[in-house]
């Protein structure tokens, strides 16, 4: 992609409403632009971003056999009516033609629940995982902090179904291993701590993924020993680590990036969902929710990984795998020969100086940055540089691809 045909260009002013790290240097380096409270566009730059978060989550998911479904984001009230949830404040309420009582739905139980029932009648239609990845409502009291907490976001939502507590027990430690992986895979593993929660009515414990991050609006308390934490609620009756039994916890800010929730009976009690098993006797179906949310964790990533000059994407998410400064009129023969070997690069191919060049790409973030120049030219090569460190080196030409190749495996 050459800058100059991008949509989307940096800009020098932060917004004046910019309450947090990652709402202002995304808005200044372009990759979203508030539409109202809580509410963004995604531009080109960020929708790249925001996809690779959601491809990562969406192939770990299928590795688990959950299987990808889309479902409304508008709903009958009456299912929420049905589940006693109709009341939630932060539900949006609209109406429809004949003066039908609809809503914008907050998560999807009421509406997954009564779908799967449709389809499932035995044991053998048993276990059953499915998930999409889809814009949420929620009509939050105080939306704010950028992508962090918003009224419309992204999150990703895997429901499961079971003949009983066993199986049910069986796939919830799978789904946990596979959300270290993406935490892993999305470059804030090292970060991103097992927080105990409290389990309703139904389980002892829930579990949230917290980010531990100076700027997140949870407080959580990490055990000195071990990578677990107990969160606000249940502090108080939980004063050791519920792992090691330690009793050093550390009160942490940390930023909830995923939850994982064992909902037994609650809502197939409300549905009446039932299956009959292998003698033909009725029995009422458990489940297990597990929610994500790949815009919360963008902003996160952003919370993290950013310097004075601007974000440093970790590799799996970046928006382009290099950005190509232009300098003295070169860089149009590597920017050909780059996207020819299948590596992702912005080319900054504008008539501009080379300090707003590298300042914009400092700000951007990509993480590695290249530059083709008429000094590069006559050190012998293009001068290689990655964000996150201050040095730069000089590659000869013949060397470029597999450089880079390299560092991205
Ligand atoms: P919180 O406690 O932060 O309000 P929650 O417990 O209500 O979140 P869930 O209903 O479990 O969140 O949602 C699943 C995931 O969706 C969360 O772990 C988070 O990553 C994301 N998420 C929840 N609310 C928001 C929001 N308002 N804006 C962006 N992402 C969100
Ligand atoms: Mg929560």
């Amino acid at each position: 992609m050459k800058y100059s045909k991008l949509f989307g260009k940096t800009s020098k002013n932060v917004a004046s409403d910019a309450d947090s790290v990652n709402a202002k240097l995304l808005t200044q380096a372009a990759f979203i632009q508030k539409q109202i409270s809580g509410v963004y566009n995604f531009l080109p730059l960020g929708l790249r971003v925001l996809t690779k978060i959601q491809n990562i989550i969406r192939e770990e998911m299928n590795k688990i056999g959950g299987q990808e479904v889309l479902m409304p984001a508008m709903t009958q009230e009456e299912n929420w009516i049905t589940t006693g949830r109709n009341t939630m404040d932060v539900l949006f309420h609209l109406k429809g033609q004949g003066d039908t009582n609809l809503v914008l739905n907050p998560t999807h139980e009421e509406v997954i629940t009564p779908l799967v029932q449709k389809y499932v009648f035995s044991y053998r239609d048993l276990p059953v995982a499915l998930y999409q990845i889809q814009n949420k409502y929620r009509n939050e009291a105080r939306a704010k902090s950028g992508l962090l907490r918003g009224r419309e976001f992204s999150m990703k939502d895997l429901y499961s179904f079971h003949v009983d507590e066993a199986d049910l027990n069986r796939y919830y430690d799978i789904v946990k291993q596979a959300y270290f992986k993406i935490y892993e895979r999305i470059g804030i593993g090292g970060k991103t701590v097992l927080t105990f929660s409290s389990g309703g009515n139904f389980s002892q414990f829930s579990h949230e993924f917290q980010t531990l991050n100076e700027g997140g609006e949870d407080t959580i308390y990490l055990c000195s020993k071990c990578r677990v934490a107990v969160n606000k609620e249940i502090i108080n009756t939980q004063k050791t680590c519920p792992e090691c039994g330690n009793d050093k916890l550390e009160a942490v800010k940390a930023t909830e990036v995923g939850n994982i929730f064992k909902l037994r009976t609650k809502f197939s009690d409300a549905f009446k969902f039932f299956y009959s098993d292998s003698q033909g006797k009725e029995k009422i179906v458990e489940m297990g929710c597990y929610g994500m949310g790949p815009s919360r964790v963008m902003g996160t990533v952003v919370e993290l990984c950013h310097d004075d000059a601007g974000i440093i994407w970790p590799k799996n998410i970046a928006p382009y795998q290099v950005h190509l400064v232009g300098l003295d009129g070169l860089g149009e023969d590597l920017y050909q020969e780059l996207l020819s070997k299948n590596i992702d690069v912005l080319f900054d191919d504008r008539d501009i100086g080379a300090g707003a060049k590298f300042a914009d790409a400092d700000l951007i973030g990509i993480p590695v940055r290249l530059v083709a120049s008429k000094r590069s030219q006559e050190k012998g090569g293009i001068e290689f540089k990655l964000r996150s460190e201050k040095e730069s080196e000089i590659i000869e030409a013949k060397d470029l691809v597999s450089k880079i190749t390299s560092f991205y495996n």
